[in-house]
């Protein structure tokens, strides 16, 4: 059933009970939160963000990297009735500026680092009546002070059916940027049904390496490890050593990243070096990850198999997890099982008023809770991706096996169409990965001089293979996949282009051609 509970009381309900038990530790400089003082501070906060002026309804952007503090505001926020817009904290002042216009945000909370961006995205956007700091900068007010405030805690009256919590910008991988409305119904709802299968238990120690402004993060990171009383560490940013060396001082249990750290985890050397044995399970999310990887992962780690979760932001953001207890039984591939209370069908991509069976690929709809309450101030955008029965139009295309395991192919929009095939460039992503002398690879549909579209192989030499010539990487392709499927042109470049949440920016790449 839907939860129909604030999301600060959704996550810190229990926080009082679990009192000294860590909530977050700064993996940089060891700096602990107990979840007594998480639950004690956002309420402070939350008291003096009302007083300075946070009414029921403002948008507030909240800027920051990832640091301790970063859940303390977002809840203190949520508990003064504000929806929250989370920044990505590389934004230019151009880029903030216009979500801050976009979402009509009077408020910002940011770090001092980026006091700067913020100052000038205010400006840019207006309408912002003041800028906050987590730390502490001359001329603003901070949120360590606001520890001190003596002001009564604010009485807001949060509908949680209604009431936006979170709005979120989706990753802008595929077109604009736009705000998604996440009720404090929808997100609850999401955690209550993701807990079961993907559980965070106290002793869990996980690392918060992605970023928890995007909704992955936000999700896997912060909301349902500290709804368990789990301990999350803290990094602002995944820098191979750092990271490894985190799992290994800190004792990490649980792992939830991108594929781009499954790749490190399985190749990169300065892996043996550390002691990583405290794992128990890796989750792997936001983008294609193949099964041959994800085993190559496993293997070398000596852990059960990678699982993998599937959502987006438009979804709060999950409907697909392998549960934790069915990683070693889940068929290699499988992004997982469809969560309690939702409903999905995969339909024709010719006609999507036609259900497709057992192992047909078409595109995945959704229906349950957990579907995003529209698109900030955009219907049009809003009505064509959720249609009037309710079912929301993912863009993915998937399909389901016989036991109900669902396999992602990839995005309808990058299926690249080869005479009358379909090409997916995560398959073939996938297998130039497994070539020794390449480290990274990233594949495109361009228009040949036939106006054939067909794809074209950005690739990142291993550092030992830099004789790697492009004939042989086309070779490589030939000899394993069907003729249609052939990779016909190669670019070799320094590095794949991605966005924050591991996802290939391929208009990055296109704008290249
Ligand atoms: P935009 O919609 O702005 O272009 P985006 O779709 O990249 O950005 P997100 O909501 O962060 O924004 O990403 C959701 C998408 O990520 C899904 O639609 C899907 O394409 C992809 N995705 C998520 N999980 C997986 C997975 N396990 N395997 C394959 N793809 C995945
Ligand atoms: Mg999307």
């Amino acid at each position: 059933p839907p939860v129909e509970l604030p999301i600060h009381e959704a996550v810190l309900g229990r926080a009082a009970e679990y009192g000294d038990r860590p909530a977050l530790i700064d993996g940089t400089d060891g700096t602990t939160l107990s979840y007594e003082q998480l639950d004690r501070f956002h309420r402070r906060i939350a008291a003096a963000l009302a007083e300075a002026g946070v009414r029921k309804g403002d948008v507030l952007a909240l800027h920051s990297p990832n640091t301790i503090a970063f859940p303390t505001a977002f809840y203190a926020a949520t508990r003064a009735g504000a929806s929250v817009t989370t920044v990505h904290p590389l934004a230019t002042a151009e880029e903030f500026g216009k979500q801050l216009r976009d979402s009509a945000a009077r408020w910002i909370v940011t770090v001092s680092p980026l006091l700067e961006t913020a100052r000038r995205a205010a400006e840019i956007a207006g309408g912002v009546e003041e800028i906050f700091v987590c730390d502490s900068a001359p001329g603003h007010r901070s949120l360590i002070d606001m520890l001190a405030s003596a002001a009564p805690e604010p009485a807001v009256d949060i509908d949680p059916v209604e009431d936006v919590a979170a709005l979120p910008y989706s990753s802008g991988t595929t077109g604009i940027p736009k705000g998604v409305m996440l009720t404090h119904r929808q997100i609850a709802t999401n955690l209550a049904q993701l807990a079961p299968i993907m559980p965070a238990n106290p002793g869990d120690r996980i690392l918060a390496v992605l970023p928890f402004f995007h909704i992955y993060g936000l999700t896997a990171l912060m909301n349902a490890p500290l709804r368990q009383g789990a301990t999350v560490v803290v990094l602002p940013r995944f820098e191979l050593e750092t990271f490894l060396a985190a799992i290994q001082n800190h004792r990490i249990t649980g792992l939830f990243v991108a594929p781009p750290i499954v790749l490190a985890l399985a190749k990169h050397p300065l892996v043996a070096q550390y002691d990583l044995s405290s794992l128990t399970h890796i989750v792997s999310a936001a983008a294609p990850l193949d099964a041959k990887l994800a085993a190559a992962c496993s293997e070398r780690l000596g852990l059960p198999p990678v699982g993998q979760a599937y959502g987006m932001t438009e979804l709060s953001p999950g409907t697909h997890v392998v549960p934790l207890d069915a990683m070693s039984e889940a068929p290699p591939g499988t992004v997982g099982k469809l969560i309690a209370g939702t409903e999905m069908r995969i339909v024709s991509l010719d006609d999507p008023d036609k259900d497709l069976g057992v192992d047909e690929s078409g595109e995945i709809v959704i229906r349950g809770p957990q579907v995003m309450k529209g698109y900030l101030g955009r219907p049009d955008a809003t009505a064509q991706m959720i249609d009037p029965d309710g079912w929301l139009h993912t863009g993915d295309v998937g399909h389901v096996d016989a036991d109900g395991w669902l396999f992602v192919v990839d995005r309808v929009k990058e299926l690249i169409k080869y005479k009358g095939f379909q090409v997916a460039p995560a398959e073939l992503e996938a297998l130039l990965l497994t070539h020794p002398g390449i480290a990274d690879a990233a594949v495109i549909g361009v228009y040949n001089e036939d106006n054939n579209e067909v794809p074209h192989a950005y690739v990142v030499r291993q550092p030992t293979a830099t004789d790697l010539s492009e004939g042989e990487v086309m070779m490589y392709v030939a000899e394993r996949v069907a003729p249609y499927k052939r990779v016909r042109r190669v670019t070799f470049i320094d590095g794949v282009p991605r966005a924050a949440s591991g996802k290939i920016l391929r208009r990055e790449l296109r704008e290249r051609t």
